[in-house]
Order: C-alpha cells, then structure tokens, then sequence
C-alpha cells in the first residue's frame, strides 16, 4: 500500500537528515514510513502510491480552504507572473497590513516576515528592545518556532522526542527563558512576584495547539494579562497557528484579551510561507529603520505569498465561514467521541473553530501533565488503523488537528464510521 513511499524514504534518508525536512513529519512517535504526497484537493490528499486520504493536517494549519482552492492558485498564477521577488516595497504588502490590522484590532503596526520563527523570534527581540529587560516567560508544552531562546521545553516535535531543549543552544541563550506550567494560577502568581519586574515579556499559545490541543479557561488568561500590565512585561500572544483558525480575531477575540504583539503565520500565507508580527504602535516604533531594534528579511512580504495570503483572507472572511468551519469540526468531535463510547475506548475531543484535539483519555487535559498521560500506544495504532483506512492525521498525540471549509458533512461520517471500526480493535 506505501511501497513508492517506502522506497522514496530509504532514497531522502541518504541525502536528507532522517529523510525529512522537518522532524515530525518522519513518522518516529507512531513508528512505520511517512506518506509521501503528489497531490492535494479540498479535503483530500493523494500519496505517491495513489492512495487518497481525508486530510486533518491541513499542513499544520495553513490549509483552512483545503488544498490547492482554485482562488488562491490562480491569485498566485497572476502574481508569479509578474516576477516572483523583488526584495522592494509593493501595494500588496500594503493590502496584506491592512487586511491583518482591520481584522486583529491589537494590532495597529504589522511587519510581514518568512515563517512562524521569524515572527516571534522578532517579537521577543522587539519585546527586549522596547522594554529593556531580558528575561522571557514561556509554558511548559507551548512550541513557539525553533530560535534558540525559545527550544526550551518545547511543544511540538520537541515534545514528540521527549527531547524538551536541543543541542546546539548555549546555556547562556537560554538562561533568561524562563518556563513554568502552562494554565497553572498559582505558578503563574508565584513567578511574576519573584521577577515580574524583571520580565521583557511572556510569550503564550493562547490556545495550544502544539501539545495537542488545550484551551486554557478566560480567568486564566484575563490575570495574566493584568500580572503582564501591572509589571511592564510585553504580552505577546503568538497565534501562529490559531490566528485565522479559530475564529476570524484568533483566540484574543475569543478570549476578548488585548495582548501587546501578536505572531502570525499558517493560515495567513494559504499554504506560502508568510509569517508577520505586530501590535502596538509605540511598541512596533522601536523596529528598524524608525527605531533601534534590527530586523530584515531577503524574501520579507514576497509578492507570490502574499498574493496567496491576500486571497486566503478574503475568502475566510465570507460570511458564515467560521460557523460552518466550526459547524463541521464539532460534528467530527462529536462523532469520533460517539464511536469511541461504542466500542468502550476511554476517549475525549475538543474544538475551536477549525482546530480540534482527540485524546485517549476519558477526560479532557487542561495542561501539558494531563495531555502526558493520554495513552500513547493507543494513539498510535489508531493513528496507523486510520492511515490505512484512508484518513491522514497529525503523526504525534501532541499535535492538535485542522478542519478546512472543504471539508463535507459526508467527509466527517466517513471519517467517523472508519473511525468506529479502528476503535473496536483497539479495546
Ligand atoms: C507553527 C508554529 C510556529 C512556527 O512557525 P513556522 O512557520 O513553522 O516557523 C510558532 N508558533 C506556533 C504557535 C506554531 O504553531
């Protein structure tokens, strides 16, 4: 069934690190041979071997429209066509900060970067510039792109390996990071009396997404906005993945929270490579070349992208897209709970928008020591029992999952009814 793929495999190990380009993607938290792609349409996707699946990667996030949306090739058509980079200023970058700032009101100043990284790399730059202080906050289990001063235990892929930091940062780099439990009051309190002051900034997944998929509750997250005021540390939502996903604001609408900067990326490049950061205007005063805190970029609000970007954003903000968006993921959660009960598989899912997480335990985790002790092995032959029925999910139990608009109600019962007869062996 996966021959080409396996074949394909054993070829990129010898010229490509673990034969990927991109850690997860290898397939070692479930074990067997990653799926090679050829093509992608709405909903599905089609392996070297011919085999389609019902996709719930979405490519990590990007994929809100499904795969390959007849309006956003041709918006990438019409733009590659008038030359692919020129490393100058265009109107569509214009377009893009407008578009960003009318639909995220916190930010009133955007900078367009390349990818996740750069945007809150550039972010916690900024936040050190504009403040004068160098120490940063960050949780436990939140994945915030792979600079130096933020591998520290990681979400993601990071999670995945057990492998919390990485080699290659210096202690030095990483010792002003400083990393408490994520949606825990009482870490949270005892920290900003300990060195509030002291803080440049916390950086925070609103809702996380890279240790499958936690909602932390409004109380929480309306404290640490105050803790962040009252001690002049930057808040800085990054909302890579959630920004677009789970609702048209991204989870500070959700939450009704102003944070100081915001990090973008996923859904706002359509699948291209675009990152952005922004926020306030006399914080993002301090960017070069107005201000002291440096930051550049070859490729920076690319003319191909951000065509993708442009009409990706268009197209989200049509009406009733976010109900029918979430309409569908809460029935996909609904359904897979409901067969899960059937065959007696302890189970739980949750959603926002178009962003899910499904767990095997009976109860949904709220922070990242309940998501450890969902049960792994079980995730991964449910992983696998689905692959081979034709439904590709996230290769980790520490990856949350996306739903697209292309995605149909028959597409969600399918997934459902395959689902059920995974589940039964599993018990
Ligand atoms: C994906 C992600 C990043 C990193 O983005 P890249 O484009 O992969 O560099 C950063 N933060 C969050 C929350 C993410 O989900």
């Amino acid at each position: 069934m996966f021959d080409k793929s396996k074949d394909l495999f054993n070829q990129s190990q010898r010229l490509i690190p673990g034969g990927v380009n991109s850690p997860v993607r290898a397939f070692r938290a479930v074990g067997g041979t990653p799926i090679f792609f050829e093509k992608g349409a709405g909903a599905y996707l089609w392996d070297v071997d011919g085999n389609r699946y019902i996709d719930y990667v979405g490519s990590w996030g990007p994929a809100i429209l499904g795969h390959a949306h007849p309006d956003v090739v041709t918006a990438v058509q019409r733009a590659a066509v008038n030359g692919l980079s020129f490393g100058a200023p265009t109107a569509a970058e214009y377009a893009m900060a407008e578009q960003i700032c009318a639909l995220v009101p916190s930010i009133e100043q955007v900078r367009l970067v390349s990818s996740g990284t750069e945007a809150t790399m550039s972010a916690i730059r900024l936040a050190r510039g504009a403040t004068g202080r160098k120490k940063l906050l960050k949780f436990e289990g939140c994945y915030h792109g792979h600079a130096d001063s933020l591998l520290v235990k990681a979400g993601s892929g990071a999670l995945t390996f057990g492998n919390p930091s990485s080699a290659g940062v210096p202690p030095e780099v990483a010792a002003d990071t400083v990393v408490i439990a994520y949606h825990d009051l009482a870490a949270l309190e005892a920290t900003f009396t300990a060195i509030g002051k002291e803080l440049a900034c916390v950086i925070i997944e609103p809702i996380a997404g890279n240790m499958n998929f936690v909602k932390p509750s409004h109380a929480y997250m309306h404290r640490l906005r105050e803790l962040c005021t009252t001690h002049g540390a930057l808040l800085i939502f990054d909302e890579v993945m959630t920004g677009f996903r789970v609702g048209l604001g991204g989870a500070q609408a959700h939450f009704g929270i102003t944070p100081d900067l915001t990090t973008l990326g996923k859904v706002i490049g359509g699948g291209m490579p675009v990152g952005a950061f922004g926020g306030k205007r006399d914080i993002m005063a301090n960017m070069a070349p107005i201000g002291a805190v440096y930051q550049a970029g070859t490729l920076s609000g690319n003319p191909v992208a951000v065509a993708a970007g442009l009409k990706t954003l268009a197209l989200i903000q049509q009406p009733g897209f976010y109900e029918e968006l979430s309409a569908t993921t809460t029935a996909l959660c609904e359904k897979l709970s409901a067969a899960a009960a059937a065959a007696g598989c302890a189970f739980s899912a949750a959603s926002l928008g178009g962003m899910f997480g499904v767990y095997f335990s009976a109860n949904l985790p709220t922070n990242y020591a309940e998501v450890m002790q969902s049960d792994r092995d079980r995730f991964n032959r449910f992983f696998h029992g689905m692959l081979a029925k034709g439904v590709y999910l996230a290769p980790s139990a520490f990856e949350a999952g996306f739903v697209s608009k292309a995605h149909t109600a028959a597409d969600i019962d399918a997934t459902a009814q395959r689902a059920s007869e995974v589940f039964a062996t599993l018990v």
